[in-house]
């Protein structure tokens, strides 16, 4: 999501793309960028029910991997 690298199958060796949400949309975190930059973490959204930032977007909702909730992503979406 910060230096536009394409996806691709990683490495099993090498550190996991984490994937998240940022500002409502669905985003990847190239293993380079989450050493890079420290806060990259804080730039992800959290879930409103336990904080996790282990979040997917799709649909217009976001839904949390961690405790399975959902939320509407209607102020988000249409931009
Ligand atoms: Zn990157
Ligand atoms: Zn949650």
């Amino acid at each position: 999501m910060f230096c536009g690298r394409p996806t691709f199958d990683p490495d099993k060796r090498e550190r996991p793309w984490v994937r998240g949400v940022s500002h409502g949309r669905q985003v990847l975190v190239c293993p380079r960028c989450q050493a890079d930059r420290a806060g990259w973490a804080e730039e992800l959204d959290g879930c409103v029910e336990c904080g996790s930032t282990r979040l997917s977007a799709m649909l217009g909702e976001i839904v949390c991997r961690q405790c399975g909730s959902t939320r509407t992503n209607a102020e988000t979406t249409g931009a």
